[in-house]
């Protein structure tokens, strides 16, 4: 029986031990000193019999509009786990858009990618940062409304504190707190969500 520990490598760059051609992203651990380096679609096919699971042909990428007309393409990633199905899309450039969602194990694979597209519409659907220009001519950037959604990650650069994510680009949180300059005297909410929540 294989124990279904999945680890989680990161940017490892060597190749999958099944397929020998994919790059490895998971550790499955068979014993307590054996384990196999996988590939995501190795990774998911030993996991899907082991769980009794079918996994379903789906498209790997996808493209839409943003908010101003601009095409957007995602790559599709699938993660299978006792837990269920964890469906995700990375825009195709370094901190760029990324959407989630998760479902059960016998849930519709198929209605779960509609649910990951019809996220990453929603959610390049709304601009929340804008740019205004000085008098001067010096370009600012400033809130497109008082609401701000975006991620939370890892800034490689410094790995200290990590960058926001807004409208597909990267801030720090020095120029969020640039953006924010307009707004002093007000009341502020920040609040955590699960990659996979739904957040308005
Ligand atoms: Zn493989």
């Amino acid at each position: 029986m294989i124990e279904l520990k999945k680890n989680d490598v990161g940017d490892c760059m060597s190749r999958c031990e099944h397929c020998e051609s994919n790059k490895t992203r998971h550790v499955l651990s068979i014993s307590k000193d054996n384990s196999l380096h996988l590939c995501s679609d190795c990774y998911n096919e030993l996991m899907a019999q082991e769980l009794g699971v079918d996994v379903e042909l789906m498209i790997d990428s996808f493209s839409l509009k943003d908010y101003e007309g601009t095409s957007r393409t995602f790559y599709v990633e699938k993660r299978l786990g006792p837990m269920g199905i964890f469906l995700e899309a990375n825009e195709n450039k370094e901190y760029g858009y990324r959407f989630a969602v998760h479902g059960e194990l016998n849930c519709d694979q198929q209605e779960l990618l509609n649910k990951l597209i019809a996220k990453a519409r929603r959610g390049t659907r709304k601009q929340y940062v804008k740019e205004g220009v000085f008098p001067s001519g010096q370009r600012y950037n400033t809130l497109a409304t008082n609401q701000i959604i975006g991620l939370l990650e890892c800034d490689k650069a410094s790995d200290r504190i990590p960058l926001v994510i807004i409208d597909g680009k990267p801030f720090t949180w020095d120029q969020l707190g640039k953006m924010l300059m307009s707004y002093e005297g007000f009341q502020i909410k920040i609040e955590i969500f699960d990659e996979t929540d739904d957040v308005e």
